[in-house]
């Protein structure tokens, strides 16, 4: 087997999957899944995600809203389009793009998503259940890292898994994750005292820190997986270049398994977000999907 994960077929099966679920909630409860995605301003980047989100949502059989705000839109304004999705019974997904423009509070937008058509599992409610073992949404790119180590490794149990990068939306939820599959988890971050044997010490590790290349073969133990969630545009011998946060050469050529950038990580979060809207259609229908 290649050492390589191929996130990029992985997340092809994910959404054929969701695909699946798509169809049996229209033929069997009469339910079109509709995910509303919210975007406020002109990033550039953020516009091809958007794009992207929506394509992809019509692919898996879904209903796909697009609302473009101008970034001159006030909060009360947003907050008021989230106030009409919610109650909106065609929406069952509401994702508002990040980041917002600097007169906006992230924190009170986010929270005005209803926690049920919450698709990002942002929303405090989401959080607190990821956290204390109860059923919500799981935010998208550390659900897509779990379902790639599930898929190669088994059973996660007893290992030791260190996690680099404490944010809220890949590094915390990671660690939550990786502790429900009852792994032996740190988390490591900027202040964190001697991280090359910190790393040295897992047999999973995710870097999850946005910085090009830092995470080096000799920091990895032999035989160990690992996830590269870090997107970082770099200039190499003149031409535009996308690499992760561990330097890809020599860590694979230790690691047992390792995901490449691109190809890796990023494929498995906008088909987790497909996932986590089809979830989300079938709770507010209190209906149990087929696995
Ligand atoms: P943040 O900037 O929010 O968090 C980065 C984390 O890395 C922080 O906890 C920070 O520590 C830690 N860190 C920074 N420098 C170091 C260092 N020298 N040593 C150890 N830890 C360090 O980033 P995100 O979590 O949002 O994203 C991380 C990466 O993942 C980025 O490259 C981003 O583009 C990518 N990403 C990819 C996605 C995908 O779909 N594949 C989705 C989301 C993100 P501290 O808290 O102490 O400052």
């Amino acid at each position: 087997m290649s050492k390589v994960i191929d996130g990029k077929a992985f997340a092809e099966s994910v959404r054929a999957g969701v695909g699946k679920q798509v169809e049996w909630l229209k033929s069997n409860h009469n339910i079109t899944p509709g995910l509303a995605v919210v975007l406020v301003g002109e990033d550039p980047a953020s516009q091809v995600y958007v794009r992207n989100k929506g394509k992809q949502t019509l692919e898996a059989g879904m209903n796909s809203y697009e609302h473009k705000l101008d970034t001159s839109v006030s909060e009360a304004e947003l907050l008021a389009l989230i106030d009409q999705l919610n109650n909106d019974e065609t929406v069952h997904g509401i994702l508002v793009q990040l980041p917002l423009p600097d007169h906006m509070r992230e924190a009170a937008v986010i929270d005005a998503i209803d926690y049920r058509k919450d698709v990002d599992g942002f929303h405090l409610t989401n959080v607190g259940l990821l956290n204390t073992g109860g059923d919500g949404v799981v935010p998208c790119t550390p659900l897509g890292c779990i379902m790639m180590l599930k898929e190669r490794l088994g059973s996660l149990s007893g290992k030791n898994a260190v996690v680099v990068g404490r944010s809220n939306i890949v590094g915390k939820p990671m660690a939550a994750l990786l502790l429900k599959e009852s792994c032996t988890v740190t988390i490591a971050h900027s202040r964190t005292a001697d991280l090359p044997d910190v790393c040295r010490s897992a047999d999973i590790l995710v870097a999850a820190v946005g910085r090009p290349e830092m995470i080096p073969g000799d920091w990895v133990k032999p035989g160990a997986a690992v996830i590269d969630v870090g997107i970082n545009r770099i200039e190499r011998d003149g031409k535009n270049k996308l690499v992760g946060d561990v330097d890809y050469a020599s860590c694979e050529a230790v690691a047992g398994a390792i995901t490449p950038v691109p190809g890796g990580v990023g494929p498995m979060t906008i088909a987790c977000l497909l996932h986590n809207t089809v979830q989300q259609a079938a709770r507010q229908h209190n209906v149990e999907l087929p696995s």
